[in-house]
């Protein structure tokens, strides 16, 4: 019998700096390496001691709540390998790059990035990476009995194929972001017929629309949404300002066309409609983002979703004093941060200071995560479990579906602190 200790370094009972050691056979090795980006960031507990004794990393994707930490490791004594996909690998190169650029605090730097690119090993979607439908190349990781699932998403997204988890295991390490009972979202449809008409509402008033997104996954899903609808005539035709990384992964989106569902694909193959381009996408051309403002109403998409940095603070210390314009929060905002505190109090802290908002603030669900039927279903669909153990979620939601899970499955289901260890046989 094969025998697993698992220790969570970072994700117990929280959205942020996931990497789980795993001790298997004599051998160590980590389950992700992220950081938690929130008003202060806070690190995974990895000591010299452990990082000198590792063997490998296994990342699941880009995300930095995954991969922030990375370039750190070898600077406390890591010689092992990063094993990940090729898209992942491409997309952490643009993402803790700007990392590097818009954190206060350097743990690392440009050349440490650079360094660590070098010693990753690239895998496929197979027997041990198997796709997550969450972003591009992500993926859910399978060591013998221990299936990890990352940020998994159930359903299929505008540019992604559905998700395709293995169909056994005996533990499982599940992500519980929307975990709580009211986790439930709307239909993909009802949710983007909703976004389009707020966001029309506010074109038609001669507002500017604010769309902070993640560089990557949702940032590419929302321009192709947008472009289409405009070109249906069902948005108003305006300007869309895209800012940050956004751009930069996009080329990274269309050098992974395999990566893609099929109409993507052969769309970028064959060249035909390349979908990442279109009349209706603008790049600011002054530092002072003059002619943005020039150009309104318009709507402008940008880094970071989480508001901590990237070009879309500057966007709304400038639209925040006329109730005219509107923010639309489409991704998850941590307890703590600022996107939330923004959501709850209206108010948002700038460096120069706190200001409160006349520009009207909204959130739309555009989530790359399974909500709580998702979850209970990907549970479901896995013949031979014995343990959940939940992660990568806030301690309430987590419990709750702690809860509902047992009630439902008679499984064991463990929610772990950082520092706690569990073993598995
Ligand atoms: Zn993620
Ligand atoms: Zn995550």
């Amino acid at each position: 019998m094969v025998s697993l200790k698992l220790t969570f370094l970072g994700s117990g009972s929280e959205v942020g700096r996931s990497s789980i050691l795993l001790e298997n056979e004599g051998e160590k090795h980590l389950l992700d390496c992220g950081v938690k980006v929130s008003s202060g960031n806070e690190y995974p507990l990895i000591s010299e001691e452990l990082a000198s004794s590792l063997k490998s990393v296994y990342l699941t994707h880009a995300h930095l709540d995954h991969s922030g930490f990375l370039p750190k490791l070898p600077k406390l004594g890591f010689k092992g390998k990063i094993i990940c996909t090729k898209p992942t690998r491409d997309l952490i190169q643009v993402l803790l790059n700007d990392f590097v650029r818009i954190t206060p605090e350097k743990i690392y730097s440009h050349e440490d990035v650079t360094k660590m690119l070098s010693e990753t090993s690239l895998v496929d979607y197979g027997d041990m990476f198997y796709d997550a439908g969450h972003i591009l190349g992500s993926a859910s990781i399978k060591i013998n009995d221990l299936l990890y699932s990352g940020d998994i998403n159930n359903r299929s997204s505008t540019l992604l194929d559905k998700f395709n988890p293995p169909k056994e295991a005996k533990h499982l390490i599940l992500e519980g972001t929307y975990s709580a009972n009211k986790d439930k979202f709307a239909s993909q449809k009802t949710i983007v017929k909703n976004f389009i008409k707020s966001i029309n509402d506010t074109l038609e008033a001669g507002g500017i629309v604010l769309i902070p997104s993640f560089g990557i996954g949702r940032g590419q899903e929302l321009l192709f949404v947008l472009d289409n609808h405009m070109k249906n005539g069902v948005l108003k035709k305006v300007p869309i300002f895209v800012d940050g990384s956004i751009n930069k992964v996009l080329r990274i989106y269309r050098s992974n066309a395999n990566y893609l569902n099929d109409e993507i694909k052969n769309r970028i193959l064959t060249s035909v409609k390349d979908p990442f381009q279109s009349e209706n996408y603008f790049k600011p051309k002054t530092r002072t983002k003059s002619d943005v403002y020039a150009a309104k109403p318009c709507i402008v998409l940008s880094t970071s979703g989480m508001l901590n940095g990237g070009p879309i603070l500057s966007y709304l210390k400038k639209c925040c004093h006329d109730e005219k314009n509107k923010i639309i929060l489409v991704g998850f905002q941590p307890e703590n941060s600022k996107g939330r505190k923004l959501l709850e109090e209206k108010k948002f802290s700038f460096e120069s200071g706190t200001v409160d908002m006349k520009l009207q603030v909204e959130q739309h669900h555009f989530s790359a995560h399974a909500d709580q039927p998702g979850l209970y279903e990907y549970v479901n669909s896995i013949q031979g479990l014995e343990t959940v153990i939940l992660n990568h979620g806030e301690s309430k939601k987590l419990h709750e579906f702690q809860e509902f899970l047992k009630d439902k499955t008679g499984l064991k289901v463990i929610i772990p602190e950082n520092g706690e260890s569990i073993k598995l046989s």
